[in-house]
């Protein structure tokens, strides 16, 4: 089959959900059985997410390749369960980094070089380069930012281009605000909206509305007249009480079979089985239990939720399999430190330090490890978690007092965790981590770790510039700290486990490979070790 295209754009505003409606479709299709990859596609001139502040911008998602990405990969790979490479996201600083480095190189003969053609062809050209290369039946390229905005104009217009020689379809997805006082769903906005993308000379072929309510009748009614299209290509997508549920919703609605139409493909089936499986994936997620586990995660972004997205759902991933329901507590590092662990800590199942980058909070969160490892209360600690275990470990246990990592104290006398050698002389911020999926040798067998892989051998995702320090290793271990993962050649720590209660550090970020079909062993562990403690 020819490779067809859809294109996701958002009008607007942000926020609206293009990831969760580009990664629905990729799941319906793939269970259609087809061929199908994401294109992200973001305006800014980063040249990935790397050096962007999870504050900001949300969680920095890695994959396997080590590619820095936007967090909306994450939300693809979840519903895809596939490991997908950095070839799927094209930034605006990696266009520019590309064309600048042509036209030094002379490659455009003299020509003055501008945003088109030169841009737009090249976006083109990855487009369909990734395409045939993956031998793709479709691709779904999402299109960051907001129709309107400067920073994606030239992705637009590149995609406008391809859409005169390619078989593409274009989905805008948009808002119907719904004013309480006059209890009416309002259509306006969404109708100047459409004029901003009919002026940049594209039609949507479906419109998908983000709304707080399904869609009234007269809604449709509106949004079909001013935007030239059927009432059948007008989708819903108001709130669901999980993401999950979305390509059921979408299914519900016959957008499958409308998106297959309209590139005359009339006679596919869906694979029941695969349907299946995922109805009961997104029913257990559904499913509240009458007792939640409370689980709290101490760390510095806790305000903007986005920046710890994959723990919450690898949270939510585990809990369905088990199917039990749990509360998240987010919880400031700093209102630790200055209210104490008892009066915030006490009373939950289990504890997360999750990742994260600089000084501020950790006092709070090696002060929660501590509280979670006297009142033996289940510990989960990814990358900074394990190396702030670790420290927490040396200084109340091993007696080496102001252990620190270099991170934060260069002066520490014990310089418990350290930047790896390699790193020492590196300034390009885009090269100075350990990036991607590293195979992890298990060292102990019945360690948590062991039992959670039942494997000697795994492999996770890192995004680190420390680790423990090596000379630190037998201190540790003589007082009790188990050190039960390593590298295959044995050079650095990849886990650390405490011996009289559940409590586990990990270098990798396990919940970067968190599915609903495939939950991340160590949460599964963790969220199993969390019930044991609620029912004490
Ligand atoms: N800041 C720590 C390091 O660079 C931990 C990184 C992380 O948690 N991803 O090693």
């Amino acid at each position: 089959m020819h490779t067809k295209f859809i294109i996701v754009l958002g009008s607007l505003m942000s926020g609206l959900g293009k990831g969760a409606v580009t990664s629905s479709l990729l799941k319906i299709l793939s269970m259609y059985g087809y061929k199908v990859l994401p294109i992200k596609f973001d305006g800014y001139l980063n040249y990935d997410c790397g050096t962007m502040n999870p504050y900001r911008h949300g969680e920095v998602f890695v994959l396997d390749d080590g590619g820095e990405v936007d967090m909306d990969f994450g939300m693809y790979e979840r519903f895809l369960n596939k490991n997908l490479t950095k070839a799927s996201s094209i930034t605006g600083g990696k266009l520019m980094d590309h064309i600048l480095k042509n036209e030094r190189a002379g490659r455009y003969l003299g020509e003055d070089v501008q945003i088109i053609p030169h841009l737009t062809d090249e976006i083109k050209k990855r487009v369909l380069d990734f395409a045939s290369k993956n031998k793709l039946d479709f691709v779904i390229i999402e299109v960051g930012g907001t129709v309107g905005d400067i920073e994606n104009s030239y992705f637009i217009e590149a995609m406008r281009q391809l859409s005169t020689s390619e078989d593409l379809v274009f989905i805008d997805v948009t808002y119907i605000p719904k004013l309480n006082v006059v209890g009416e769903q309002k259509t306006k906005p969404a109708q100047s909206a459409f004029r901003l993308l009919m002026g940049s000379g594209i039609i949507p072929d479906f419109i998908v509305c983000r709304s707080e309510e399904r869609l009234e009748e007269s809604t449709i009614r509106k949004l079909s007249l001013f935007a030239n299209l059927p009432k059948e290509r007008i989708v819903d997508s108001s709130d669901l009480n999980t993401v999950y549920e979305l390509p059921l919703h979408f299914i519900r609605q016959g957008f499958d079979k409308r998106l297959l139409y309209r590139f005359g493909i009339k006679d596919r089936k869906i694979n029941k089985n695969k349907l299946i499986r995922w109805q009961k994936i997104v029913s257990a997620v559904n499913e509240q239990k009458n007792k939640p586990l409370s689980i709290g995660i101490v760390g510095k972004y806790t305000h903007l939720r986005d920046s710890y997205v994959s723990v919450k759902e690898a949270i939510t991933h585990s809990s369905a399999k088990l199917h039990v329901s749990y509360n998240l507590k987010w919880i400031e590092a700093e209102d630790i430190e200055s209210a104490g662990p008892e009066k915030i800590l006490a009373g939950l199942n289990g504890i997360i330090v999750p990742g994260g980058f600089g000084k501020r909070g950790i006092e709070g969160m090696i002060t929660a490890i501590r509280y979670a490892r006297e009142n033996k209360i289940p510990f989960l600690g990814l990358c900074l978690g394990m190396q702030l275990m670790s420290i927490e470990f040396a200084r109340n246990v091993c007696g080496l007092k102001g252990a620190n990592s270099s991170e934060f104290n260069k002066n520490s006398k014990y310089k418990v965790i350290d930047l790896m050698p390699e790193q020492r002389s590196i300034s390009d911020k885009g090269a100075s981590m350990r990036l991607g999926a590293l195979p992890i040798k298990v060292l102990k067998k019945d360690s948590i770790i062991h039992m959670a892989y039942n494997n000697m051998a795994v492999s996770e995702r890192h995004r680190h510039r420390y680790e423990i320090n090596n000379r630190y290793r037998p201190i540790l271990n003589r007082n009790g700290l188990v050190i039960s993962a390593v590298t295959p050649d044995r050079s650095r720590v990849e886990a650390v486990e405490w011996k009289d209660s559940f409590g586990i550090g990990t270098q990798s970020h396990p919940e970067l490979k968190s599915r609903p079909e495939s939950p991340a062993p160590l949460f599964v562990s963790f969220l199993n070790a969390a019930s044991a403690n609620a029912e004490k």
